[in-house]
């Protein structure tokens, strides 16, 4: 597996835990989990709070700035993110409205070191609610925006490559095949050819 890129825009708030041991390995290409529906949530209790710390340690420490629950292994509908305001988690997410286009060179923690230029609706209204049990509603526009909608795709199974029209998916496929599956040692083939990378 490729080291995490110096910067991929899930990356860019590295905060103070950086360095320090990760309590999870996080799952990546291949892996049946990031394929599965997560399940709602019912009740918010220790174990979940647990969860969400080691969530963000996890996070941090690749780092990167949005991580779902089925990236650490575990089939729920939460995503932990911090874009440089503070660590935040979101429930039971969903997303009500979606407005314009943004395109960008996305990139995925659970696919270290490939990027795709997608397109997303730029604007998104998300809700949920926080580990207090308190309703959350955000407008959000361009980097968060595309921060929710590519953790709420994790809770849904979706993986970046869905987004890829025909012949570019085909590619992918062979790289992530390549590089995930048929083992590290063709690691060395990877390559997106579209490495550039566009963080604002
Ligand atoms: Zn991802």
């Amino acid at each position: 597996m490729e080291p995490a890129a110096p910067v991929t825009w899930q990356n860019g708030s590295a905060g103070s835990l950086k360095g320090m041991a990760s309590p999870y390995q996080v799952r990546v290409f291949g892996d049946p989990v990031l394929r599965k529906v997560a399940k709602e949530i019912e009740d918010v209790d220790g174990k979940l709070v647990k969860l969400v710390d080691d969530m963000l340690d996890t996070m941090y420490a690749e780092p990167g700035i949005g991580l779902a629950a089925p990236q650490v292994g575990v089939g729920r509908r939460l995503f932990v993110y911090d874009v440089g305001e503070g660590p935040e988690a979101i429930v039971n997410p969903v997303i009500s409205e979606a407005r314009g286009e943004w395109v960008y060179e996305e990139g995925c923690l659970s696919v270290p070191g490939l990027y795709w230029e997608i397109v997303r609706p730029k604007e998104i209204h998300l809700t949920g609610h926080d580990l207090d049990g308190n309703e959350v509603s955000i407008e959000a526009d361009e980097l968060l925006a595309r921060l929710f909608q590519h953790e709420l795709d994790h809770l849904d199974g979706v993986m970046l490559i869905d987004h890829l029209d025909d012949d570019t998916r085909k590619a992918a496929m062979r790289t992530l095949r390549a590089t995930f599956i048929d083992g590290a040692e063709a690691g060395g083939q990877a390559s997106s050819g579209s490495k550039k990378l566009t963080l604002p």
